[in-house]
């Protein structure tokens, strides 16, 4: 069956380069969403406990469920939180609906647009939301923002770290004002953290450099130090000696130009492989087979005998044809693979 292998020393030496950065291992919170950016969540999740991991962000509640053994703090960044979900369950407030919706005593994290304009709180809403939070009883234990230029060379950046200065500076004054304690900031996720100097924040999210890849956009030098954490594995299905002229697939789109060994392997766009249909440039594995189009739901063809291939190691090459992202490879592994940390 086919196989993602999750490399526990490269996932160890990726927090390792990040921590020393950022200087201080404490202020490292995980980004697990999504199932682990595809590494699978149990598997990423026990790896970030043993290193010594105290905060998380996950997706949703059922995200965070799966997960409440291990971590102080496990914020959700979508959907609601249940009155009856442990406390260590926090929920990210982005609307007056959110702070409605949950029971006195619940810690919420408070988020803030400082230019992404995708979600969070407008920053002239602060006052008027934490009070709101106050009244409901709640604690605020964060107030955060997600800066969306972390890849971007112009001066939006540090435009967005300025506002959420400016936020912070508005919360230390309303805190001795309404004398609530003094809530965790963070900003930052993996780009914005490894390129910044020095990290003023609590904390930073750090997701896709822990799985070992960072935006290209930018060159951060510490990207070269990062190393990709999966790997897919495809078994074979069967094999077969082929004649020249023999077509192989759907709509026989691959037309064999010799005589070839052409193995078939269990993986497929089902399981999150975009599927290969010829019209872009070659797919190979790892070992250098060329993936023959057309790819099916469930298995794919290729050159060769081995008993196992390796479909990739390094998300960027599919990313690049694809004209995608590393995360979006990642993120579309079927959670049906099987996960095997080595
Ligand atoms: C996904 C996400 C992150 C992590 O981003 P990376 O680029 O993978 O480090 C951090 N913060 C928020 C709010 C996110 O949604």
């Amino acid at each position: 069956m086919s196989e993602i292998l999750i490399n526990s020393t490269k996932f160890k030496n990726n927090l390792d380069v990040i921590a020393q950065h950022i200087g201080d291992k404490n202020k490292l919170a995980l980004v697990i969403k999504d199932n682990a950016y595809g590494h699978g969540l149990q598997e990423i999740a026990t790896l970030g406990c043993a290193y010594g991991i105290k905060n998380v962000f996950v997706k949703n509640e059922a995200e965070a469920l799966k997960v409440i053994h291990l971590f102080e703090h496990i914020t959700v960044l979508y959907g609601q939180v249940c009155s009856t979900s442990p406390r260590n369950i926090h929920a990210s407030i982005n609307s007056m609906e959110g702070i409605q919706l949950l029971e006195p005593s619940r810690c919420v994290e408070l988020k803030v647009n400082t230019g992404m304009n995708r979600n969070g709180i407008p920053r002239e809403k602060l006052q008027e939301f934490i009070e709101k939070i106050l009244l409901r009883k709640l604690t605020l234990l964060g107030v955060f923002t997600h800066n969306g230029y972390g890849d971007t060379t112009d001066e939006s950046f540090q435009d967005a770290q300025k506002i959420f200065s400016e936020v912070k500076e508005e919360v230390i004054y309303l805190s001795k004002k309404l004398s609530f304690k003094l809530p965790r900031f963070h900003s930052l996720s993996s780009s914005g953290a490894l390129r910044s100097e020095k990290i003023e924040d609590d904390l930073v999210r750090i997701g896709i450099a822990a799985y070992g890849y960072l935006g290209n956009i930018f060159d951060i030098p510490l990207s070269k130090k990062l190393s990709p954490v999966a790997s897919l594995w495809a078994d074979k299905i069967c094999e077969q000696s082929l004649k020249k002229g023999t077509k192989i697939g759907y709509g026989g789109k691959t037309l064999l130009q010799k005589d070839m060994i052409i193995s078939t392997y269990d993986v497929g766009y089902g399981d999150g492989l975009f599927r290969i249909n010829g019209n872009k440039a070659p797919v190979k594995t790892a070992e250098g087979y060329t993936i023959l189009p057309v790819t099916s739901m469930d298995c794919f063809s290729c050159e060769g005998s081995n008993q196992r291939v390796c479909v990739f190691d390094d998300a960027r090459s599919i990313a690049q044809i694809f004209d995608t992202i590393p995360y979006e490879v990642l993120t579309n592994l079927s959670p049906f693979i099987k996960r095997s940390v080595i």
